[in-house]
């Protein structure tokens, strides 16, 4: 899935990009206007994101000149104006989802997978050992039994499962799961992990979240054991 990234301000541009890529997406941006409409020519995108205030032109702009395409990629418009009139003009030119800055990356994240999700059907299920998490529905379930999980830990789950058996340090955690505003210390992150283990794993004997000494933590199934040969006779027929 590529997605096309219109944002003049290079902080939530680089912000948005990470976290997208960090999501599974090839990412492309564009810092205005004239930029992004070339991209969008050029390059078959599955969904773009759109700012509206932009150096050169205004996004909407943007937008009617991408609508004027047949059968384009869906629009997600990202802006800091927040009001009605913006909203339903987005959205009557074309757009396909309207967000308002600022927003929580979990946020934009679930509007972004809805959008790519039309036209296939199947929910997205995740699953680590008796774990699964059904991502559309923001359902988890552990051997069958329903957990409820506040959103932020149903963010930082989501990510672990997500690369799972691979070590994530607190600030990729925090990068993917709080909204770029949030400077506050990375060690909040053990105090949501403290909370998804009471959640998912303290009452198991299996244990899925692990500590990953140095550098953060990680999501990893039992590792099933190798399956046995059947066992080769050590004699050549004859
Ligand atoms: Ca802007």
């Amino acid at each position: 899935m590529r997605i096309l990234v219109v944002e003049d301000e290079k902080r939530i541009a680089d912000f948005l990009t990470r976290g997208l890529q960090g999501a599974g997406y090839a990412i492309d941006a564009a810092p205005d206007g004239a930029t992004a409409i070339n991209h969008a020519n050029s390059t078959d995108y599955d969904l773009i994101i759109l700012d509206l205030m932009l150096p050169d032109m205004d996004g909407l702009k943007v937008l009617e000149r991408i609508r004027g395409r047949k059968a384009g990629p869906p629009v997600l418009i990202l802006s800091a104006r927040g009001a009605v009139d913006d909203r339903v003009k987005g959205l009557e030119q074309g757009a396909d989802d309207y967000l308002t800055k600022p927003f929580a990356f979990v946020e934009l994240l679930a509007r972004v997978r809805a959008l790519l999700r039309r036209g296939q059907p199947a929910p997205e299920k995740l699953q680590v050992g008796d774990l699964s998490v059904d991502v559309m529905r923001r359902k988890v379930t552990r051997d069958g039994e329903t957990i409820d999980l506040a959103p932020k830990e149903f963010g930082i789950l989501e990510y672990m499962m997500r690369n799972k058996g691979r070590p994530l340090s607190r600030t990729m955690i925090v990068e993917h799961v709080w909204d770029m505003d949030y400077d506050g210390l990375t060690n909040i992150v053990d105090v949501y992990i403290r909370h998804l283990r009471s959640k998912i794993d303290d009452r198991y004997t299996t244990k899925l979240i692990q500590t990953v000494r140095g550098i953060g933590y990680m999501i990893e199934g039992p590792d099933r054991p190798p399956a046995i040969p059947q066992s080769e006779t050590p004699f050549e027929r004859v």
